[in-house]
């Protein structure tokens, strides 16, 4: 399936919550949540029960979109997830948490998970030494991020750095911002992270 390429707003106040894609302006009040907090299109307004079956497509469809992720990535991360020991849910949050992408959004390096996808894309990051270009990268324990040098002298990741700096970073990475790196300590378990998913509906929506 295509990447969507529409107004991400609409995806948020879909799901009726802040899934911050946007950057800086989910932090304000020109929030779109905030000023039309209901769902888009001409029956937004009037859809207001869900059958079982629509609480769990809406759970999962809330975490794709809120980690950036395509339908037949996510299917697949919830794959590896219940083959994993443990618990299924708490495994594919796991997964999630630790795509590079994600990480370099949660230390502050990209105002976005969108924007960290591009930034990596384009090259700028290298993980324990080595560019990486991939932002579905996972990252262990242990893995060590830094922007390259080349990217380091540019104004744009110097702003962007800038105006993220005050973003509290989870416990689980450490940043350091004045060399621009980052090391992910440990992998989080459920209660540090911080993304508005109700997992076991989506083990139950793939368990039909
Ligand atoms: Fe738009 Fe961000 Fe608000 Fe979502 S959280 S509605 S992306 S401004």
């Amino acid at each position: 399936m295509a990447r969507y390429t529409g107004a991400v707003c609409r995806l948020c106040r879909r799901e009726g919550q802040k899934l911050f894609l946007k950057g800086e302006r989910c932090y304000s009040e020109k929030c779109s949540i905030g000023i039309r907090g209901y769902a888009p299109g001409q029956h937004g307004q009037g859809r207001k029960k869900s059958s079982e079956y629509g609480l769990q497509l809406r759970a999962k469809q809330t975490a794709r979109r809120f980690y950036g992720v395509q339908e037949g990535q996510f299917r697949h991360y919830f794959e590896v997830a219940e083959r994993k020991p443990g618990v299924t849910g708490d495994n594919l949050l796991k997964i999630l948490e630790s795509r590079l992408d994600n990480v370099v959004y949660r230390v502050g390096f990209a105002s976005s998970r969108a924007e960290a996808r591009q930034l990596v894309g384009h090259g700028h990051f290298e993980v324990n030494g080595k560019r990486v270009d991939i932002a579905s990268y996972l990252l262990k324990a242990g893995d060590e991020i830094a922007i390259c040098e080349k990217a380091k002298a540019s104004d744009k990741i110097k702003a962007v750095v800038e105006a993220n700096s005050a973003r509290p970073v989870p416990e689980w990475i450490s940043v350091d911002r004045t060399n621009l790196t980052a090391k992910v300590v440990v992998l989080p378990n459920r209660e540090q992270i911080e993304a508005p998913v109700e997992e076991q509906l989506i083990v139950e929506f793939y368990s039909r």
